[in-house]
């Protein structure tokens, strides 16, 4: 008979062998000392600095998103109580949805339990609703929205990462008449670098295609009204659907998409992750929008996180430090060994009290493995300086071990 055991341990036996066994640090954020938490770490517990949280301007820590959440506690109870479908939808989603949509100027939103869930459900569901759909999408695009095109079983292309020309020699090849979507992100995760959104959204036009964009790692921090790069660049009326995340800029956890009414009611009707899963907790939904609503009228947070990005960017070229130059908020400090960037990593966490995850294969491909950073508008001014000091210190222990580093460039510059 089939042994199940030993099959298990070859497959862990061999992440381990790769040097790339997932290892979750047990950490606890404190409300009111966010970036700072505590590390529980083999029966011990320490004060560490986090330097990884997507929780980018620090809105899980807001007042006004805790108040809310509170008050919806006492108010309405912990859970959904079942699925939008068979149990009802609260009066806070229908809230929340309208407030997407309105800062999206769209005529509708539609929200869900994850930014994944959006994704996966908002493609398959069009892919496999629209006859003969093609969808062509960026060769680095998150594993939620290859999903959700693989769910979809409509063909696919894949464009080379922000390849405009490349996109359009595909598109020229499918008929006219054919459906397409094409489906992007605004702000890539691991390389901090951005879509050439206007570019991409001219051509897509020119044969035909509607447009999907993840602002994920976008949308709360960028735009007058925390709208995303979409608003930030003037660009919302011109794509055709928007999907968001509410656990990264928005603090809280769910994701999101926001399109024309008859978009988002066809995905409500036939998306199976929309339909068949208990819907957000009023008290999340209530955070949500209160973060929603506090960001469209606050630009403090946005502008803090970019002054914070910037001067760490600033400080590690100072000292040479390897770092992708973007100019958005992510700061990737490229180590390129996948066991280097676990080791560096331990020392950090355990000599300098810096907790920064390491990124391995398949996030990043291999031999780009790399420390991601991500400042917040709460990191101080010393704790840049532990953290510059500290990385400096370490890598140039490290350093000697490889060759050919030098500071990289992705495709946009400061
Ligand atoms: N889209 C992108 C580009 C992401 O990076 C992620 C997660 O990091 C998601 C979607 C999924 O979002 P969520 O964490 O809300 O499920």
């Amino acid at each position: 008979m089939f042994d199940y055991t030993k099959y298990f341990d070859t497959c862990l036996d061999r992440l381990h062998a790769e040097k790339r066994y997932r290892i979750f640090r047990n950490i606890a954020r404190e409300r009111g000392n966010f970036p700072t938490a505590k590390l529980n770490d083999s029966g011990t517990t320490k004060t560490i600095t986090v330097w990884c949280s997507n929780d980018y301007l620090g809105m899980g820590q807001n007042t006004v998103v805790l108040k809310a959440i509170h008050d919806a506690v006492e108010q309405f109870g912990a859970g959904a109580g079942g699925t939008r479908n068979i149990s009802g939808t609260h009066k806070l989603i229908v809230e929340l949805e309208d407030e997407l949509a309105d800062l999206h100027n769209k005529e509708a939103a539609l929200v869900f339990t994850s930014g994944y869930i959006a994704n996966e459900a908002s493609l398959s569901t069009l892919g496999a609703m629209i006859k003969d759909c093609v969808i062509i999408s960026d060769s680095e695009n998150h594993a939620s929205m290859i999903e959700g095109i693989r769910h979809s079983k409509a063909k696919k292309f894949i464009f080379r990462h922000n390849d405009v020309d490349h996109l359009e020699e595909l598109l020229k090849d499918i008929p006219k008449e054919t459906p397409k979507i094409v489906a992007f992100e605004a702000l890539y995760s691991m390389d901090g670098d951005r879509a050439p959104l206007k570019e991409i959204i001219d051509v897509s036009k020119k044969y035909g295609a509607l447009t999907y964009v993840d602002e994920t790692h976008s949308v709360a921090l960028y735009g007058p009204r925390g709208g995303g790069l979409l608003e930030d660049t003037g660009l919302l009326d011109e794509v055709d659907i928007i999907q968001g995340g509410l656990g990264k800029g928005v603090g809280v956890v769910g994701g999101f998409i926001t399109a024309s009414r008859r978009i988002v009611d066809l995905i409500r009707s036939h998306g199976a992750g929309f339909i068949f899963t208990t819907a957000l907790p009023p008290m999340v939904a209530a955070g949500a929008l209160a973060s929603i609503r506090y960001l469209k009228e606050n630009q403090t947070e946005r502008i803090a996180l970019l002054t914070t990005a910037n001067k760490v960017k600033q400080k590690m070229l100072e000292r040479d430090l390897p770092i992708l130059l973007t100019d958005t908020h992510i700061v990737p400090f490229m180590v390129r060994d996948s066991q280097l960037c676990q080791e560096i990593a331990d020392i950090l966490l355990h000599d300098f009290n810096i907790y920064i995850q390491p990124i391995n294969y398949p996030t990043v491909p291999r031999g780009s493995e790399r420390l991601r950073i991500t400042p917040s508008p709460l990191h101080t001014d010393k704790m840049i300086d532990h953290l510059v000091n500290s990385l400096s210190k370490v890598w140039g222990r490290y350093s000697e071990k490889l060759t050919g580093l030098s500071i990289m460039e992705s495709n946009v510059r400061v």
